[in-house]
């Protein structure tokens, strides 16, 4: 069979006048940003394009220079810039201030502004459908690195009645623990019991294929019914621990509906416009849970 023809080709959809953004990371290939700004474009009939730029470590300040004279609108920020993109831009938001790690950066006045949109984004995830309030819960994050740590300070600011953190790394684990102020302290893993949410933010089962890995986050038998465990690794679908999580009663998530709500929120900063939720779900496939 033929191909079937798009119903609007590049040379009908895009032009001189076209507004681009995009996403900068290294590497940046596998990245679903894009599919996720393009998708709101086409559903607002927006005049704007979202294309992925690879880009090397020592090479940010150069970038970021030349998309601003390019004219580039805005930008997500991905592994393993968002650290490096704090110190570089001209103004911050608080938040991204407060953690130290910049995902979304937006022209204003002639400069890049820094926001950090992944810990807003896990939240607003957990409350899709009504499914989860951190507010009033006791939560505990493993990791403390750039996403735990944007994590730790929103489910604070979000009103968590406890906010343990978990890490391989003691400092580093009091450093993310600071973040969520009166309701931060450093846990271990027998913290997870008395925890309504618990959220894995390290790298633990990322590209992992079957069951059988024993590098766990947390020993699953510490969870259980009535606990909500989440697993900021999306690929794959369901990691060896959210499997094993989930045979022992608990209800899993993993990061898809994180990334789909950082990108709402990046788009709502670009456009001022109400981002298209629904069509940013389907453009990533079910998410698991
Ligand atoms: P990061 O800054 O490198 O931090 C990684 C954290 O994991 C550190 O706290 C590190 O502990 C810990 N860790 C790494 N390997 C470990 C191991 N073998 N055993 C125990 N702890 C280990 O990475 P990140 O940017 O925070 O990202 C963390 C994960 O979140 C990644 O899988 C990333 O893909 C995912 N993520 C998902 C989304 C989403 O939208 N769903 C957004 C952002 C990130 P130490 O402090 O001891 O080194």
């Amino acid at each position: 069979m033929p191909p079937t023809a798009p119903d609007r080709t590049l040379t009908d959809r895009l032009s001189a006048a076209t507004t681009v953004v995009g996403v900068i990371g290294d590497p940046v290939d596998h990245s679903l940003s894009p599919r996720l700004h393009n998708t709101a474009f086409d559903h607002w009939g927006l005049d704007w394009v979202s294309v992925g730029f690879p880009v090397r470590a020592g090479e940010v300040p150069t970038a970021l220079a030349g998309a601003l004279a390019l004219g580039v609108r805005g930008l997500s920020v991905t592994m393993p810039h968002k650290h490096a993109v704090a110190s570089l831009v001209d103004r911050c938001s608080s938040l991204a201030e407060r953690v130290g790690a910049v995902n979304c950066l937006v022209v204003d006045g002639g400069g890049w502004v820094g926001h950090n949109t992944d810990g807003p984004g896990l939240v607003a995830a957990l409350r899709r459908g009504g499914r989860f309030d951190p507010a009033g819960h006791r939560c505990l994050v493993v990791g403390a690195g750039g996403a735990a740590r944007a994590v730790v300070a929103a489910l604070a600011d979000a009103g968590a009645l406890e906010v343990v953190v978990v890490n391989r790394t003691a400092e580093r684990a009091a450093a993310a623990a600071t973040l969520a102020g009166s309701v931060g302290r450093v846990g271990t893993a027998d913290d997870a019991g008395h925890c309504q949410l618990v959220v894995n933010a390290t790298p633990l089962g990322m590209g992992a294929s079957g069951t059988g890995t024993r590098a766990f986050p947390i020993d699953p038998s510490l969870l259980g019914p009535g606990q909500l465990v989440v697993d900021l690794v999306y690929h794959p679908a369901v990691t060896p621990w959210l499997e094993a999580v989930r045979e022992g009663g608990a209800s899993v998530v993993n990061g898809l509906g994180m990334l789909v709500h950082q990108a709402a929120l990046q788009l709502a900063l670009w456009t001022g416009l109400d981002p298209p939720e629904e069509a940013l779900w389907r453009a990533v496939g079910p998410a698991s849970g």
